[in-house]
């Protein structure tokens, strides 16, 4: 049953990508909420990657998926104090937003692990209530990342304003790829943009997101938090 909701994905990214006549995004299974049975199902459908926003909620359920070859990336907020789980634990993280993040977990990263994939977060619209950096703080922390050999500088991810239409998103997605063009122009080794959830995902890949982050439409809706 997950298996179909993968497939009917998959299509779905493969159709929208040849209607803008855009590459065909990555897809991460955001599986935050959703037990480790659930991330079993889309692993023995062929599904590597799995985001998790909470540290502690990902240790629990990649140890009981330990020797699957997931890929673990964590696209919620990081709180320095937790950099060295995520830096044991992640294969990438996607929410670094300040210098203080980068020396964390550039020093928490071990030496007999591949550098931790890092995307940085930009705050695109604005917003007082997200985190994220700031457009204009983009390239002195991207200098910073690809000053540190235990990381590796993969690209941008964003979460734009949730309007209601997503139409209404497309100007953050366009003004996001402006930028990944422009930091891509300095680091090599930039070839992720990461954008477009569950009710969006359409625009994203239409203005060109490399990487789109789905939870709800392959596991579905999210059981409230308490
Ligand atoms: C929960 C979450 C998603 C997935 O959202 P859906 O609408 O369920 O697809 C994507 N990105 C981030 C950062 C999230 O927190």
């Amino acid at each position: 049953m997950r298996a179909r909701a993968l497939e009917d994905i998959l299509l779905q990214l493969n159709n929208a990508a040849a209607a803008s006549g855009r590459p065909e995004p990555r897809l991460l299974a955001v599986s935050k909420t959703q037990d480790a049975t659930a991330v079993a199902e889309l692993a023995d459908a062929g599904q590597r990657a799995f985001g998790e926003n909470y540290v502690q909620e990902a240790i629990a359920k990649a140890a009981e998926l330990a020797g699957r070859g997931l890929e673990w990336h964590l696209i919620g907020h990081l709180q320095s104090n937790k950099a060295r789980e995520a830096a044991a634990l992640f294969d990438w993280v996607q929410t670094v937003d300040r210098p203080k993040l980068v020396e964390a977990l550039a020093r928490h990263r071990a030496d007999d692990r591949p550098p931790l994939n890092v995307l940085i977060q930009v705050n695109i619209d604005d917003e007082s209530s997200k985190h994220g950096c700031q457009p204009g703080d983009v390239p002195a922390l991207a200098r910073a990342i690809a000053a540190q050999p235990r990381l590796c500088l993969r690209g941008l991810m964003v979460i734009p304003t949730p309007h209601p239409d997503p139409e209404q998103r497309r100007d953050a997605f366009r003004r996001t790829h402006a930028l990944f063009d422009a930091l891509r122009a300095g680091h090599p080794t930039v070839d992720t943009l990461s954008m477009g959830m569950s009710d969006d995902y359409a625009v994203a890949i239409a203005e060109g997101a490399t990487m789109v982050r789905i939870g709800t439409a392959l596991f579905g809706a999210r059981p409230a938090k308490g």
